[in-house]
């Protein structure tokens, strides 16, 4: 009997290195799989259509949301975000692990309609390493960085909302923090079907 997968849910402040960690986690499990979402947003130099993002127009997004094919969205920094519904479902019904990359407002989403999942926000070392990082990415203008700087306060008032924090200051440690919390999770006695258990006679 195929157990269902467990859905993680990254956020924090943009530059923290979600993204890098994302890619860690992914080359580390052969069982994670990470959710691709839909942005408005116009691609950055480098980012590919179907791998970074399915990138899209606002009236097709628009078309998404009324047909319900999103699992959850937000508008962020000005432009629509959203996590296809379908992909996500069908990869925790076949045991997969799910990962998905999302602001604050998503997550807190996400837990309300699954709240199974779990939530790790992601922290820099300091605001003064988040700023060099959003620098160093290069991939956005200096208005937009302030506009994401200016948004970290308010978004670390929300911590307290989310199951575990990881600070992203080596990376290695990061993604081992995130895959031990996996593997904890895993083993907490909700997780576990006695009924299942005593039914199959084991769990193989
Ligand atoms: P986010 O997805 O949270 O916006 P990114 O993953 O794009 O952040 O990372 C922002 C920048 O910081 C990138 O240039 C990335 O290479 C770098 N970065 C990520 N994690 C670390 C880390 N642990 N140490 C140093 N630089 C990092
Ligand atoms: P970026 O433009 O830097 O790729 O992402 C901006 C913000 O949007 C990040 O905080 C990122 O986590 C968030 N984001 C990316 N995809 C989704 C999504 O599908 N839903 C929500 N709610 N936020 C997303």
């Amino acid at each position: 009997m195929q157990k269902k997968g467990i859905l993680l849910v990254l956020s924090g402040p943009s530059g923290a290195g979600k993204g890098t960690v994302c890619q860690g986690l992914i080359k580390s499990s052969s069982s994670m799989e990470l959710s691709i979402s839909v942005t408005t947003r116009e691609s950055r130099p480098g980012e590919e259509n179907g791998k970074n993002y399915f990138f899209i127009s606002k009236e097709e997004f628009h078309q998404m949301l009324e047909e319900d094919q999103l699992l959850e969205y937000a508008k962020v920094y000005d432009n629509y975000y959203g996590t296809p519904r379908r992909w996500v479902e069908e990869k925790l019904e076949q045991g997969e692990d799910v990962l998905l990359e999302i602001d604050i407002q998503g997550a807190l989403q996400i837990k309300n309609k699954f709240p199974e999942s779990i939530l790790i926000f992601v922290v820099p070392p300091s605001i003064n390493e988040l700023q060099a990082r959003l620098i160093r990415r290069g991939t956005d203008r200096d208005d937009v960085i302030q506009k994401r700087l200016g948004c970290v306060q308010g978004e670390l008032q929300e911590i307290p909302k989310y199951d575990y924090i990881v600070v992203n200051d080596k990376l290695e440690d990061a993604v081992d923090e995130v895959t031990a919390i996996l593997k904890a999770e895993k083993c907490r006695p909700k997780r576990f079907s006695l009924q299942k258990y005593l039914q199959t006679g084991g769990l193989s």
